[in-house]
């Protein structure tokens, strides 16, 4: 007989009454979060057939396993973003990787931090770097992945946190660690490799359980027994299920039922089969901390009533999760499910957990009996109204939904790429035919190729593919404005056009659409049409480094050069310059007439570029402007020989060596009469200087 979570939820108000009730209350326990990566609800613990996880059952058999855990997204960031926040990605607004969190929204960790806990997180994967905006609250956010690398591995990341662990600290521990392993490609290390040669997927499960074993040692070791652990995994993987390999398309039981399992303060080893969300950690956490029935509990009133965990789902609300990627990159149907007890299920048991899903038409499934969903009872199928309003209520991501990633610099999206996310950013569009995305499963190895391509710049090879999901999806945004840009940096100068106003005509508020429109007539000199498309992206994404370059480039092309220089130096703010960038920055402000910003940005390039910098003549001349006579006379002294600004500069020496009164100034302007050119001649003869 499992033990029924409400006994859990009774001991923890129980528990959190005395607490209250003592004059003096015992320390806070500290807490450890470790979250496993793409790791599927049937792929770990003691009732995973095939594979073996010693270290995460000695947690399970010790506290409390969920049967019925829920991922809230199938996405990485999203998914973490709620159990971070307690909400659904409808309230805290992240749908997608590449997203930033809102600052208005407390994490579990400022809450933690600020009840005097030491926090610190290690992640795994560049999708969690400290730029996505779930760092805020650690003392400690360690996202450094090895040299040109998105991704460590479980090894890599337990030193890490092992390191931090066998540091002393009087306060409350909490430690969030990210393992990332299970995710494709699938390459465990040996002696897993061999041991699960027919699953490499199970194989870096197990070896991952490995490092979590050396994790779960050292914790031990370091704050004993009274902790809070919590082991949850942010969503699972397709592995071919309903024709999903990998996870972020469907919302179906391969990727959004989730292993979970609580030990800690106030709960009894057991097993539960309530459903649950692993939303609820959130709150987990703040009860062991004793820092739950705050004001923020109630704050995540996103419409969807906030539970505490081992509440049956029955009593509160059904369990909600969503999949917006498809609707967000192609335009599909919105997906929104929806999983709670009913009493009439097939299998004859009391209760037993019944799911829909709300994308474009209704499916429900009894996962008793069926929990590979195969069989779809339909929309005429008995559902709590509770769950037919959960679905239908959900609310659909805005345009506005997540704060843009202004500042996603190609760098960043490179990597995103790397890990295998990609998003276009651009607005969902709301079509009542729109595809369903189960209908559409076999179109995601095209779209993967051709986004892959994308933005590796290999836009040739891609624009073909892009074509082939236009002709089976011609509503598809994405592969619309993507065909557009690809055609655009190709020279296909006409049919770039043509796309681009079908992609307007897809997405007529698109901002997005806008901005790649202007950028491709600024990219062919069509300034008119290009301007007021810039001026206009960048007063609604300031922060946008394609946006402020492509109108750089323009107002330079304008001979705008004072406009030029203030939209480069804000880039610059952004994200840092090359060398040659401030080098050609240095050069718009000598035109510009701007002498500061030209000696700032050039001195920042000499630092750069070191012996390949070539304007050591520019800075002279700006410092002689500025009456920094030894500066000039330094800067000078550095143009060499072999260079054609030589007779130049020999010139310029010889002024400042009379201006700084030098014992040799007369020397000086003999050399640079001997070596003066055509220019040069001519300037020295008239200057007033050398009478
Ligand atoms: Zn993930």
């Amino acid at each position: 007989m499992p033990v029924k979570a409400r006994t859990v939820l009774v001991l923890l108000l129980w528990s959190w009454t005395l607490a209250c009730g003592q004059s003096k209350s015992p320390a806070r326990p500290s807490i450890l979060l470790v979250t496993l990566d793409t790791t599927r609800a049937d792929s770990i613990g003691p009732d995973a057939a095939k594979i073996s996880t010693p270290a995460f059952d000695r947690v399970a058999a010790r506290g409390l396993r969920f049967r019925n855990a829920y991922a809230a997204v199938p996405e990485t960031l999203p998914s973490h973003t709620t159990l971070m926040t307690g909400l659904y990605p409808a309230g805290h607004g992240i749908h997608q990787n590449g997203r930033t969190l809102d600052p208005a929204f407390p994490t579990i960790a400022e809450k933690l931090h600020g009840a005097g806990y030491r926090t610190a997180a290690f992640v795994s994967a560049f999708v969690l770097a400290r730029q996505f905006g779930l760092a805020r609250g650690f003392d400690l956010y360690d996202d450094r992945m090895p040299a040109g690398q998105s991704e460590r591995t479980a090894r890599e990341t337990t030193d890490a946190a092992i390191a931090e662990l066998k540091s002393t600290s009087a306060q409350p521990r909490f430690v969030w660690v990210h393992y990332y392993d299970p995710h494709y490609p699938y390459a465990p290390p040996e002696p897993y490799r061999t041991k699960y040669a027919a699953s490499p997927y199970l194989g870096e499960i197990a070896s991952m359980d490995h490092e979590l074993g050396r994790l779960l040692d050292a914790w031990a070791a370091t704050v004993g027994n009274d902790s809070g652990v919590v082991l949850v995994a942010d969503h699972g993987e397709g592995l071919g299920d309903h024709g999903e390999a990998r996870h972020g398309t469907l919302l179906y039981q391969s990727t959004m039922h989730v292993p979970l399992v609580i030990e800690g303060p106030g709960v009894n080893a057991g097993v539960s089969d309530d459903a649950v969300s692993t939303r609820q950690v959130f709150y987990t956490i703040l009860d062991w901390a004793r820092l739950g029935g705050e004001q923020s509990l109630r704050r995540a009133g996103d419409g969807l009533r906030t539970r505490d965990l081992g509440q049956r789902s029955t009593d509160a609300g059904p369990v909600l999760g969503e999949a917006m990627k498809p609707f967000l990159d192609y335009g599909w149907q919105p997906q929104v499910m929806a999983i709670a007890e009913v009493s009439d299920c097939s299998a004859g048991l009391q209760v037993c957990p019944r799911k829909a899903i709300e994308a474009g038409r209704l499916e429900v499934y009894d996962l008793a009996s069926d929990p590979a969903e195969a069989h779809d009872l339909g929309s005429g199928a008995n559902l709590p109204a509770a769950m037919r309003k959960g679905v239908g209520d959900y609310p659909l991501p805005s345009t506005e939904a997540g704060r843009a990633p202004d500042t996603l610099d190609a760098d960043a999206r490179a990597r995103l790429a790397s890990l295998g996310y990609i998003s276009a950013g651009a607005a969902p569009v709301v079509r009542k035919d729109a595809p369903r995305p189960a209908d559409m499963v076999g179109l995601l190895p095209i779209i993967e190729e051709a986004s892959g391509l994308f933005v590796a710049g290999e836009y040739r090879q891609a624009i073909p593919l892009f074509e082939k999901i236009r002709a089976a999806d011609p509503g598809n945004l994405d592969a619309t404005l993507r065909l557009a840009v690809s055609q655009s940096l190709t020279g296909h100068r006409a049919e770039a056009d043509e796309r681009f106003a079908e992609a307007k005509r897809l997405a007529p508020d698109s901002p997005d659409v806008d901005v790649y429109r202007g950028l491709h007539y600024a990219r062919y000199g069509d300034i008119a049409r290009a301007e007021p498309l810039l001026q206009q992206a960048l007063t609604r994404f300031p922060d946008r480094a394609t946006v402020i370059e492509a109108l750089a480039d323009l107002r330079e092309k304008q001979k705008r050069f004072a406009e030029a220089v203030a939209l480069r130096q804000k880039l610059y703010s952004l994200q840092p310059p090359t060398g040659a960038q401030l080098a050609h920055l240095g050069s718009l402000a000598m035109d510009a007439e701007n002498t500061a910003a030209a000696i700032d940005a050039f001195t920042k390039a000499r630092a750069l570029q070191g012996p390949a910098f070539t304007h050591d003549l520019d800075l002279g001349v700006l410092y002689m402007d500025e009456r920094r006579f030894a500066d000039a006379r330094d800067a000078l002294d550095r143009v060499p020989a072999p260079n054609p600004n030589y007779p130049m500069a020999l010139f310029k020496r010889a002024e400042v060596a009379v201006l700084l009164h030098e014992p040799d100034a007369r020397q000086r302007l003999e050399l640079a009469k001997r070596k003066a050119d055509a220019v040069t001649r001519p300037l020295i003869e008239a200057d007033r200087l050398f009478k």
